[in-house]
């Protein structure tokens, strides 16, 4: 039995590592199938594709961790499986790109009314083409001097909770669920550790998830333990990863060791191989 990362972030979003990199560390790491799930964009894995379908010794699935909107509250869903080329996937991550942007826009206005000047330029300079994140606004924060570290930036001014509702225009949760499952492709809850009550674990299953992420670095046993029971009575796939960055900020140290047994990721394309039957020109229409 192999070893399967199925949450890994790089460079097209708020990731410190290119998405070539990430093969060469993966297989370095000794894993055997990986998803790159970058935030609202499917840039990296289509990169990191070129290079890995030329490598016996790693498989790379199709993947993307998608921001929705629950209620009006930010959701992360991870989305496995599709087809890339679907034009719905295409117009998503157009949209969710967009709404990055104008959400950068709508933060920065919110740290203007406490003194601190931040251009939005900067902000894109610093994600380098990537899609925008709290991440790149963190790093324009501290570079600037209004917070010593990355951290004193989330903790002080980037947290949901110092920013209250967030302004944006990400799809619904159940229009991201309808769009990936459309396009062939499977949807998991990413780390719901304590981010959700029971109910609302159950009102997206009822909505159409297929699955949950059990192992995740955030996850004490006691919740891990929760939520593989919380899989099995609903009959979810049991998915999970390391939600690597890259680098010493996020679970380095976790990646290549937080990893869920390759069992799992069969179960995931079982399910994604009966919905892409009827997959046909999906490509043409955006
Ligand atoms: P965004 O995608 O703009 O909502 O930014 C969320 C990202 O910021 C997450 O994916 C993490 O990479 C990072 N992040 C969120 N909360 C924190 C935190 N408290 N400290 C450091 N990084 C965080
Ligand atoms: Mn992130
Ligand atoms: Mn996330
Ligand atoms: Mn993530």
């Amino acid at each position: 039995m192999g070893k399967a990362d199925l949450h890994i972030h790089t460079t097209a979003s708020d990731g410190h590592i290119s998405p070539s990199d990430a093969i060469s560390s993966a297989i370095s790491h000794k894993l055997d199938i990986i998803a790159i799930t970058d935030h609202d964009t499917i840039n990296g894995y289509l990169e990191a594709e070129k290079i890995a379908r030329n490598k016996d010794e790693i498989e790379l699935i199709p993947g993307i961790e998608v921001t929705s909107d629950f209620n009006g509250r930010e959701c992360h869903l991870l989305a496995y499986c599709f087809e890339p080329k679907h034009y719905a996937i295409k117009k998503m991550v157009h949209v969710h790109r967009q709404s990055r942007l104008k959400r950068g826009e709508w933060i920065i206005k919110q740290l203007a009314k406490k003194g601190f000047e931040l251009d939005i330029k900067e902000v894109k300079a610093e994600a380098r083409g990537g899609n925008i994140g709290r991440p790149h606004i963190a790093a324009v924060l501290q570079d600037k001097g209004y917070v010593a570290s990355y951290k004193e930036a989330f903790v002080r001014h980037l947290s949901d909770q110092q920013l209250g509702d967030i302004y944006n225009e990400y799809y619904s949760h159940t229009k991201v669920i309808e769009t990936v499952k459309g396009a062939g492709g499977a949807v998991v809850i990413a780390h719901p550790g304590r981010l959700y009550s029971n109910k609302e674990l159950e009102r997206l299953v009822a909505a159409g998830v297929d699955g949950i992420e059990v192992i995740h670095p955030s996850h004490s046993y006691d919740i891990q333990k929760n939520m593989e029971d919380f899989a099995e009575s609903h009959h979810l796939l049991k998915m999970g990863g390391s939600d690597f960055h890259g680098s010493n900020k996020n679970y380095q140290k976790h990646f290549g060791i937080v990893t869920i047994n390759t069992r799992n990721v069969s179960h995931l394309r079982r399910m994604t191989e009966q919905r892409k039957i009827n997959l046909n020109n999906v490509t043409s229409k955006y």
